[in-house]
């Protein structure tokens, strides 16, 4: 099995200033569309912006979760 990363380093990606715990933690990131939530709710007017895309954000450190729009 190859190893891309021998430092074993967390990618950067999954680092995140934690405002719960207060420092750059890793975190689980996940990502989702609104769209699986919210679909029948949304008018077709809205569609563009209920697909939006957003992560979900855990730290490992501390387990606090929040979500965060993808530009
Ligand atoms: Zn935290």
């Amino acid at each position: 099995m190859a190893v891309k990363d021998p430092t074993g380093d967390v990618p950067d990606w999954r680092i995140r200033a934690c405002p719960d715990c207060g420092g750059e933690r890793e975190h689980e990131v996940t990502v989702r569309f609104r769209t699986e939530a919210t679909r029948e709710a949304v008018q077709p007017k809205n569609e563009m912006f209920a697909r939006q895309p957003y992560r979900l954000l855990k730290c490992y450190y501390c387990g606090a979760s929040r979500s965060e729009q993808v530009v």
